[in-house]
């Protein structure tokens, strides 16, 4: 079996994104394999813990990937503040011989952006609505990677390593079975020490924000990478709770196109037509949200990456151009609006490198600075007696349900399958245990009582 087919059937989807299924990501050849292994969301530390731990599989397996895809040249890419990872991953490489190199990245937001970070590496521009395979790049997550050494070895996609942080007890990695339980995670880490908490889903820039009672109902999935748990009033919950039709009076009323935003956007700095500043003009002035859906430069909204410089870092007036964007995308995504892919190639700008934002002061910003210099490196294995699967951990159609209540399952068991012709991933049980419920949308199976 080859080694793509191997990551098919393991099931291994982008575990730094939304869930592209990797089977398909990697059917290519291209130059450069680039690891994504900059962590940049301030607090997660899952990545760094994993680079540390298990150094050898992960430059293994980035040699084969590179081999598989015929990469000339394979680097791992992150920030040179990691000291003891890079020792960690010289001397895996050293004694694996692998033709893998390291790509030292300044600690600044977004480094783990792909397109930013191909820019870093191979000081090309992707084009704005392309992907790093328009200019001979292929970035993959250091956690697939990960995933990609136990395909190799056999073993398909059942559990996840994650960081459990903020206001809990003891801030850890959990090493947890897909479809375990947030407060399963959050026992394993001390609980909280907070009465009321709010939880950040991933990381506190991109990461999507929950009440104390949404997160009972939150569970592990191919994509999670951490819980962060953060006081009511942290500047980072008030923003997520400014109500869309404020922010679109705000842009109207207080805007005062300073455009610091565009200034900052990472995307602009490499080159991108998006002019965030531009879009909070036009739709201020326009009679409509519908006639300003014509313009062109409102429809840059959609080559945002929603990273949210603009408004945590850049903005003096507290404003939410990327809550404004997303707006804009949906209402174009609605007209089945399509960002055209222009055929010209794109420069960074000059002043790039003197705008990066530090993540440290990025985190002092989103009130979250207190847990910034945790020291994560106690990793707790989760053992639930329940998990809940779900079968739309991906891009993609969601898995065809293979079992029915009452079947007994196996760890690593095939349960759920990609629909025939569909873009999809397979699901496997990720617990021994009995089939609970099945649904069109998830699979629950608790654990044999020993
Ligand atoms: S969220 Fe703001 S800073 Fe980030 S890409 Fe979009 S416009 Fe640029
Ligand atoms: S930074 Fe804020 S005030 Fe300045 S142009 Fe952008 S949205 Fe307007």
């Amino acid at each position: 079996m080859t080694l793509l087919e191997q990551i098919k059937d393991a099931g291994i989807v982008g575990c730094g994104g939304a869930g592209f299924p990797t089977h398909v990501k990697l059917n290519c050849t291209v130059e450069y394999l680039i690891v994504n292994a900059a962590e940049c969301e301030p607090l997660l530390r899952t990545d760094r813990w994993l680079m540390i731990h298990k150094s050898r599989e992960i430059i293994s397996a980035a040699a084969r990937i590179s081999k598989m895809i015929q990469a000339e040249k394979c680097f791992i890419a992150l920030k040179e503040t990691y000291r003891e990872e890079i020792e960690a991953l010289e001397s895996a490489i050293a004694e694996t011989g692998a033709s893998v190199s390291l790509y030292r990245m300044r600690n600044f937001y977004p480094a783990g952006d792909e397109q930013i970070m191909v820019c870093d590496v191979t000081g090309r521009t992707v084009p704005p609505s392309g992907i790093p395979l328009d200019v001979g790049a292929v970035v993959s997550n250091l956690a697939t990677v990960y995933s990609i050494y136990g395909a190799s070895m056999g073993q398909p996609f059942t559990s996840k390593y994650l960081t459990v942080t903020g206001a809990v007890s003891s801030p850890c990695i959990i090493h947890a079975p897909l479809g375990t339980s947030f407060s399963r995670c959050l026992k394993e880490a001390g609980g909280s020490l907070l009465n009321r908490y709010h939880v950040i889903a991933g990381g506190p820039m991109m990461g999507k924000c929950y009440t104390m009672e949404e997160a009972e109902g939150l569970t592990v999935t191919k994509t999670t990478s951490g819980f962060i748990l953060v006081e009511d009033d942290a500047p980072l919950v008030q923003a997520h709770e400014i109500p869309l039709s404020v922010s679109l009076r705000r842009a109207r009323m207080c805007c005062i196109q300073c455009s610091f935003c565009t200034q900052m956007c990472p995307r602009y700095l490499t080159g991108h037509p998006l002019k965030p500043h531009m879009i909070m003009r036009k739709l201020a002035y326009a009679s409509s949200p519908e006639e300003a859906l014509e313009d062109p430069g409102v429809q840059q909204a959609m080559i945002c990456s929603e990273c949210g410089l603009c408004e945590t870092y850049a903005c003096p007036m507290g404003l939410q151009p990327r809550q404004v964007n997303i707006y804009v995308k949906n209402l174009l995504r609605q007209k089945s609006f399509c960002y055209p892919k222009p055929a010209k190639t794109f420069q960074q700008l000059e002043e790039r490198g003197c705008r990066r934002v530090p993540s440290k002061r990025l985190a002092a910003r989103l009130g979250v600075d207190q847990y910034y210099d945790y020291h994560i490196d106690r990793c707790v294995e989760a053992v639930p007696d329940r998990v809940q699967i779900s079968l739309r951990q991906h891009i993609g159609a969601p898995s065809r349900p293979l079992v029915s209540p009452g079947d007994r399952v196996t760890c690593g068991q095939l349960i759920g399958a990609i629909p025939e012709k569909a873009l999809g991933a397979n699901i496997h049980a990720s617990i021994d245990g009995t089939v609970a419920q099945v649904s069109q949308s998830e699979i629950i199976i608790s654990a044999h009582i020993q």
